[in-house]
């Protein structure tokens, strides 16, 4: 492979990370990123397995050293493993060195060895709470029993879990002592992730709201945290959580603090939609369409040059606030359509 000058932005940052979101359905409807009646994207919208391997490579030849497949639901798309298949064979020294997952956990028990063997070792596997009566509400119809079975199954496979937690008021705040409590037994990391205002949900978004800077307090009461300094990944792209280690279970938790505590500054990541718009900011609506030169039938240098243009313009930082005035969404679209 020749070498090529990876993508860096005007602030300095080498973008190293990208997300793709693989599509925008997803089997629950979650109170914080869904509405319970969604209207979903035709197929034809959706760039296709050939157009997102083509992409996927591009970014890897430009730099891209980590890849998360999200959605919506990536599972429930057909040929996704497939394109994890494909892009797993990408996974080679100064090639693509992580290929990563985040997953509501329903469809894993039968995905979970093949994640495996196509060279995904870690995962983030989304729970809010271990009350199977409370998930269902969150989720608006989920069932923990079949989150919880492919969690285990992922276990079982050998793929290392990260439990992420969005935090609501009034909703699953007591549910961290249990959440911490379990990860630490299974061995896996908890990350709590305050609510972004990102799409209309049906609901109020400040009074769902929770600083995580409280939950710490709460938490510091009765367990013992020491900050941890050590990354998500070794470095290779590491993500925005800041991690503390809990003495009484020798587990992780961290705490992804968009709105009291952003982590701009040391910004790696571009999203790519399922519609193939690249988002360069999850909280600015800064974008480059890559479709439409797609299927014009542009070059892999035509294209390359509309990235480093786009690439060009990622913002600074992201200016989330939620507020108690309307509206408290700030970004049309979805979490589910961005990818998270
Ligand atoms: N369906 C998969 C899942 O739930 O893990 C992947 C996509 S989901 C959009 C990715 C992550 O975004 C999940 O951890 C979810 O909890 C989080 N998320 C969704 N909407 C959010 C919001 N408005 N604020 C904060 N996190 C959100
Ligand atoms: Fe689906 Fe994930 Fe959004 Fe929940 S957070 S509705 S599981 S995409």
């Amino acid at each position: 492979m020749t070498s090529v000058a990876p993508l860096v932005d005007p602030f300095g940052r080498t973008i190293s990370y990208l997300r793709i979101s693989v599509t925008d359905r997803c089997d629950l409807r979650c109170v914080y990123c869904m509405q319970e009646q969604m209207t979903f994207l035709p197929r034809e919208e959706l760039l296709s397995f050939e157009e997102l391997e083509r992409l996927g490579r591009l970014f890897i030849r430009l730099g891209t050293r980590k890849l998360r497949i999200t959605g919506g639901e990536p599972l429930v798309r057909r040929d996704v493993m497939r394109l994890i298949e494909t892009l797993g064979s990408e996974i080679a020294p100064g090639g693509l060195e992580e290929l990563v997952l985040t997953t509501n956990g329903s469809q894993l028990a039968r995905h979970a060895a093949g994640l495996y063997a196509a060279g995904v070792r870690r995962i983030n596997v989304s729970l809010d709470t271990l009350d199977a009566e409370r998930f269902r509400t969150i989720t608006r119809g989920g069932r923990l029993d079949q989150t919880l079975a492919g969690i285990a199954a992922a276990k079982a496979a050998g793929l290392r879990i990260k439990i992420n937690t969005v935090a609501l008021k009034g909703t699953n705040e007591d549910a961290f002592d249990d959440l911490l409590l379990w990860c630490g037994r299974e061995g896996f990391d908890l990350c709590l992730i305050e609510t972004m205002p990102l799409g209309e949900t049906g609901e109020n978004r400040f009074d769902r709201y929770l600083p995580l800077s409280t939950v710490r307090q709460r938490l510091q009461s009765h367990w013992t945290l020491r900050r941890d300094a050590e990354p998500e990944t070794g470095g290779v792209a590491p993500g925005p959580a800041r991690y503390w280690r809990v003495a009484e279970t020798g587990g992780r938790i961290g705490f992804i603090t968009p709105l009291t505590d952003h982590f701009c500054d040391a910004c790696n990541r571009v999203r790519l939609t399922c519609t193939g718009t690249l988002f360069l900011c999850l909280g600015q609506e800064d974008q480059a369409d890559l479709r439409t030169p797609l299927r014009a039938g542009a070059s892999d240098q035509e294209m390359e040059a509309i990235l480093r243009e786009a690439i060009a313009r990622k913002p600074r930082k992201h200016d989330f606030m939620i507020t108690e005035a309307p509206p408290t969404t700030q970004i049309a679209r979805h979490m589910s359509m961005t990818g998270g």
